[in-house]
């Protein structure tokens, strides 16, 4: 049997300058270009005959040449205002996750009116973090660049479209997945941006996926793209040392935030089968380096999981690690995961870790808010998704 043609490249995954190659090679003037960014990064144009403004010759030569795929909503939880989780269907069926979150003050960047939104890399993740959802079923396969922006695309589409048709939303059901990002007539709210920072923090580890992570932040970064500072772009890792070291070298400003999650070796293995690869000293190598480069703060990410990292013996190396990084540690109450053994420590215990962090002059801080039934970990929808789905075809 023949191999299927490759799909052609998605016009949300060319930069700037690779469109105005083809724009050039087709004679087109300029301002073509320009007309066409408008309709792909600010309108937010779901398919080519939405762009009324372009020649129809135009618009045939563009679909000729280059994919135009949107990201289908599969499911949708949580309230405006409050945070919510998108489930995405890609155009294969590989189920991924984005989580909109309101801004908080002093989370990750400023305080802001507008929003935080974490971004998926992969579908699933081959580094098998023992408390991680996203681990769990393995790895799938990386996202191509137009999936990462994709995720920014659409949850604005979105937002724009029809969060406010769901008065108080509670859950919807999964569903027929609809195209959102496919609206002809541009929004009122479509010239406005929603999400003003960016945590690659959803499902995957990012600098396993770094090329496509790379050019999708360049395009979500340029002001004819998404136009998202660099410094409200914070990439977080579970500590690949030579792309630390590689993103070091990168012209753009990114925040780094680094899963610690122990701050010895013991624990570390004992939780992150990277650390086996890449253990301490390699990684805190590899962040200092980062931070002499960029003169960037670097944060620590450390879940609090009862019984396994919670103890005050780790207080010492973790306050040693940060003072030597200069960097602030986030601390997370860990989000129970169904089938997974681990639990989230009392509020005393976490309480206590904190003050005891705080004493040793460190910054720091843990994360209070409450209603986690929505906004636990990312990977935990698509995990029960995907469980929910396949008992209904096992019925
Ligand atoms: N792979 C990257 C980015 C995605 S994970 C990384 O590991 O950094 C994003 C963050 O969520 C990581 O800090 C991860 O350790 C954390 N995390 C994973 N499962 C969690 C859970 N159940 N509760 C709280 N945080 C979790
Ligand atoms: Fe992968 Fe990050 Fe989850 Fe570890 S914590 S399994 S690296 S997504």
């Amino acid at each position: 049997m023949a191999e299927p043609l490759p799909l052609p490249a998605d016009v949300r995954s060319q930069t700037r300058e690779e469109l105005a190659a083809q724009f050039e090679a087709w004679s087109l003037p300029a301002y073509r270009l320009d007309q066409l960014l408008e309709w792909l990064y600010e309108r937010r144009a779901g398919g080519w005959e939405a762009m009324t403004n372009l020649p129809r010759g135009l618009r045939e030569q563009l679909s000729a040449r280059f994919g135009l795929r949107s990201l289908s909503l599969a499911r949708h939880q949580g309230a405006r205002d409050t945070t919510q989780k998108f489930l995405w269907k890609l155009a294969d069926g590989a189920l991924i996750e984005s989580v909109l979150i309101p801004a908080t003050p002093a989370l990750y960047g400023e305080a802001s009116d507008r929003h935080t939104l974490c971004v998926s890399t992969q579908v699933g993740c081959a580094y098998g973090c023992k408390f991680c959802a996203s681990g769990l079923d393995g790895w799938k396969r990386h996202l191509g660049v137009e999936e990462i922006v994709g995720q920014i695309l659409a949850t604005e589409s979105w937002h724009a479209t029809e969060a406010g048709a769901i008065p108080g939303a509670a859950e919807q059901p999964p569903a027929e997945p609809e195209p959102v990002s496919g609206t002809s007539q541009p929004s009122a709210a479509s010239s406005g941006r929603l999400i003003n920072n960016l945590v690659i923090m959803g499902m995957g580890e990012p600098l396993a996926n770094y090329a496509n992570l790379l050019k999708a932040l360049q395009i979500l970064n340029a002001p004819w793209g998404g136009g998202i500072g660099a410094r409200k772009i914070t990439i977080s890792t579970s500590g690949l040392v030579p792309q630390i070291r590689q993103l070091a070298e990168e012209p753009q400003q990114f925040r780094l935030a680094v899963s610690l999650h122990g701050a010895t070796d013991e624990t570390r293995n004992r939780i992150m089968p990277v650390n086996r690869k890449y253990p301490l000293a390699a990684l805190t190598a590899a962040c200092e380096y980062y931070q002499r480069r960029k003169e960037r703060m670097i944060t620590l990410e450390y879940i609090l999981i009862a019984g396994v990292n919670d103890q005050l013996s780790e207080i010492r190396p973790l306050a040693v690690l940060a003072r030597r990084l200069r960097a602030k540690v986030n601390l997370i109450p860990y989000n129970d995961v169904t089938g997974l053994p681990w639990k989230r420590p009392e509020e005393p215990v976490q309480e206590a870790f904190l003050a005891a962090l705080e004493e040793q002059g460190i910054a720091v801080t843990l994360r209070r808010e409450k209603g986690h039934e929505i906004d636990a970990a990312c990977g935990q929808l698509r995990l029960k998704t995907e469980r929910e789905l396949s008992r209904r075809e096992s019925t």
